[in-house]
């Protein structure tokens, strides 16, 4: 069942996904050679419980952190440890806030130091395929129209889209529906209405889009090792805009 939100409620929602974002600004800023996943974690955890907070994924499901943190090979639900980045690298980082009782949920790859060519083109395409969702993120579309604006644009430049994980609604919950995969399959394709809140999130691998799970019951890898990128924003649906409320700065697409 899909739990449309009234302008209060988004409201709410809006003040986690702003949390959020300025914390990321925060991590961007300390993502360099050198430092542990498990220090970026700590930023994390302080930020948003100094700030009100709980981290929405610390014991999700047993999940042992506030932060994803999936280094190169790894898509998605990467364990923060003593792990160190190495100039070169790409990390992952995904994050959801429960600000009294509201979710957000955001991700970006950042490059640590600087990356191959290779590497920098995958990390710009799977941002650009989140944009060109969020643009399908709009009253009277369908999801998949989300889906497959995403979808063509990793595809075309011939990279892996990975199936196995989705984005999804979000907003009372860290995950609600629909299902919002990044590719066209047998899902519901229901239409988009005013009041869903959305998180829209491409995975995107430079090779094959097959996966694999670690043995740590919880890091996704890509089957072939090639590197993998992941961007999401969580969007509220209105009448006649859409609202990116992971994002301060130039909120409203037209
Ligand atoms: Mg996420
Ligand atoms: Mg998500």
């Amino acid at each position: 069942m899909i739990q449309l939100k009234n302008a209060q409620e988004i409201n709410k929602i809006r003040e986690s996904c702003h949390l959020l974002s300025e914390m990321f600004d925060i991590l961007r800023k300390q993502i360099e050679p050198g430092i542990t996943t498990g220090e970026l974690d700590e930023t994390a955890y302080d930020f948003i419980t100094k700030n009100g907070g709980k981290p929405a994924f610390l014991g999700y499901m047993g999940f042992p952190a506030s932060l994803c943190t999936s280094v190169n090979e790894e898509v998605i639900h990467g364990i923060p440890g003593n792990r160190k980045l190495h100039e070169g690298d790409v990390v992952s980082i995904d994050c959801g806030i429960d600000f009294h009782g509201y979710f957000s949920d955001s991700a970006f790859t950042a490059a640590v130091g600087s990356v191959g060519k290779e590497v920098s083109q995958l990390l710009k395409t799977t941002e650009e395929s989140l944009y060109l969702g969020i643009e399908q993120a709009v009253n009277k579309n369908r999801i998949h129209d989300i889906s497959r604006a995403v979808y063509n644009h990793a595809d075309e430049k011939g990279y892996g889209v990975v199936r196995q994980y989705t984005g999804h609604g979000v907003g009372f919950s860290q995950h609600e529906d629909p299902q919002i995969p990044n590719y066209i399959g047998r899902n519901p394709n229901p239409r988009i209405k005013p009041g869903m809140v959305l998180a829209i999130e491409p995975m995107i691998n430079l090779g094959t889009w097959k996966v694999a799970e670690l043995d740590d019951g919880w890091t996704v890898i890509t089957a072939d090792r090639s590197v993998s990128a992941h961007f999401e924003h969580t969007v509220a649906v209105y009448e006649d805009h859409t609202e990116i409320l992971t994002r301060q700065e130039f909120p409203v697409l037209n």
